[in-house]
């Protein structure tokens, strides 16, 4: 079980299993959504992800005709991502750094490293 919130706390969220898949997302959408230098999210089926409070607080981002990003249009957090319709619709890949409760994958993948930008990482690890 793992339990997340917004940063303004409207919007929280309970889910009861394990994500099948996280990654770092580096793609420019994901960049630009977060205002950020990639995104990590991690993958659930989306009825295994309850809203505890906050749905009406949630708005809505067609990023592509079948994508649907959603954050808190209180606070700007962003929530989710998943598709809209189509067989992938089952998934909802939600935002890791919304999580209070611990989150240890085993396994994190890069995405899109194509368009990784160069100042991600700190200093100290760049020799
Ligand atoms: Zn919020
Ligand atoms: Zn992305």
């Amino acid at each position: 079980m793992h339990k997340g919130s917004c940063l303004c706390g409207a919007i929280r969220f309970e889910i009861e299993t394990d994500p099948v898949a996280v990654s770092n997302c580096h793609c420019i959408m994901c960049q630009k959504q977060h205002g950020a230098a990639f995104a990590t999210y991690a993958r659930f089926r989306r009825c295994e992800v309850h809203y505890l409070a906050g749905v009406d607080t949630l708005a809505v981002y067609q990023s592509s005709a079948d994508v649907q990003r959603k954050f808190c249009g209180r606070c700007g957090s962003n929530i989710e991502w998943g598709y809209s319709s189509g067989e992938y619709a089952i998934w909802v890949a939600m935002a890791v750094g919304l999580l209070d409760t611990e989150f240890k994958p085993e396994n994190v993948k890069e995405l899109h490293q194509d368009t990784q930008v160069c100042w991600w990482r700190s200093h100290a690890e760049i020799t």
